[in-house]
């Protein structure tokens, strides 16, 4: 209440008619107003050890707890608690030495599977599934032309739920696979797809898929899923062909409306278990052996298909805050397996960072 009220008297009615989730971007001073806010509540918050903060909480049955998986710090800067009503919370905490942000308690790789157990199908198509398309579309079109021609590569999509990416994948020539955790998601895909085809459980419990030798590997909206991601990268990385890329879509722990908004942040959802910057997601690829990376700013997807109602003045207002911070509210990042890959892509509109270990 309080908060409307300074908003209010900061920016009057000129900025009502914006969505909440571009508000932030748009009015003038607010992303140097949330990145001091940011700072302060880092530099403030409390950092206590590791045997500390696991007597504040309790752990659940399908839980456990976890020292920061990107740099094995031990020590615990507890940040958020974002919860859905009655349903479910948890609690977020970040690592003080390099920044990651991720859920402790976590959950335990062997019962990840309860997460997905029934239902979670249901939530990936109906309306959800127009959106999920346009943005697969969007992405790629972001990293144009990696993603441009399909015939006569292997791609794989980890994670790939309903089929609805492997679907858009077939259609440009791939030669498309797919592996998902839940049994009913991977039944309603095979039956979508005509070419391409998913299999449930782990890619190496898969002949077709173990033999390796991809040119893509996709990851939409999965990698926050991941409980052991140094695990999961390391088997991606060799899976990938020479020339090969992996391109991830996650939301972005750099995000000026995770600034915003703290626990309300719309990126902790339910199932999510950590949460990645431009930073930390360097650090993960780093260590498991790829071998350069790029980055393509989340503008939001109205604004990139053209459909968006803001004016153009704010249009481009967007565009340059979501760039100076760095904190578009989704990130995507296309990592390059080797310097051949880095060869193939890196000469045209794209920014190649190495990834010198
Ligand atoms: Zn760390």
């Amino acid at each position: 209440m309080v908060k409307r009220w300074l908003g209010r008297l900061a920016y009057g009615s000129r900025y009502d008619d914006v969505p909440w989730g571009q508000r932030v971007y748009v009015r003038p001073g607010e992303r140097l107003a949330r990145e001091a806010q940011w700072r302060l509540l880092t530099r403030r918050a409390p950092i206590v050890s590791r045997a500390a903060y696991e007597r504040t909480r309790s752990l659940g049955e399908i839980e456990e707890f976890l020292d920061c998986m990107m740099c094995g710090e031990s020590r615990q800067q507890p940040l958020f608690e974002p919860n859905g009503g009655k349903g479910w919370r948890y609690h977020v905490v970040r690592c003080p030495s390099c920044g990651f942000l991720y859920r402790n308690p976590n959950v335990r790789p062997e019962r990840l599977g309860d997460l997905y157990a029934t239902g979670y199908s249901n939530f990936l198509t109906g309306k959800y599934a127009a959106n999920r398309q346009r943005r697969y579309d969007l992405t790629m079109r972001a990293f144009s032309p990696v993603f441009d021609e399909g015939k006569e590569r292997r791609l794989l999509d980890f994670g790939s739920g309903v089929g609805l990416f492997l679907e858009l994948a077939e259609q440009r020539g791939f030669d498309a696979y797919g592996v998902d955790l839940s049994p009913e998601s991977v039944a309603q895909a095979n039956e979508r797809l005509s070419r391409a085809r998913t299999f449930f459980g782990a890619p190496q419990d898969v002949p077709e898929i173990a033999a390796g030798g991809f040119d893509v590997i996709t990851l939409w909206s999965v990698l926050a899923h991941l409980p052991r991601p140094l695990d999961d990268f390391r088997l991606f990385r060799s899976l990938l062909g020479p020339g090969g890329v992996l391109l991830i879509l996650t939301v972005n722990a750099n995000s000026l409306l995770l600034k915003a908004y703290g626990s309300q942040w719309s990126g902790f959802t339910k199932n999510h278990l950590m949460f990645y910057s431009p930073r930390t997601v360097r650090t993960l690829l780093r260590r498991t052996g790829f071998a350069g990376v790029a980055f393509a700013p989340h503008y939001g997807d109205t604004i990139e298909a053209g459909t968006t109602r803001l004016p153009a003045g704010l249009v481009s207002r967007l565009r340059r805050n979501v760039r100076l911070s760095d904190g578009g509210n989704m990130m995507r990042v296309l990592a390059f397996a080797d310097e051949e890959a880095i060869g193939r892509y890196g000469g045209g509109p794209l920014t190649v960072h190495r990834l010198t270990s």
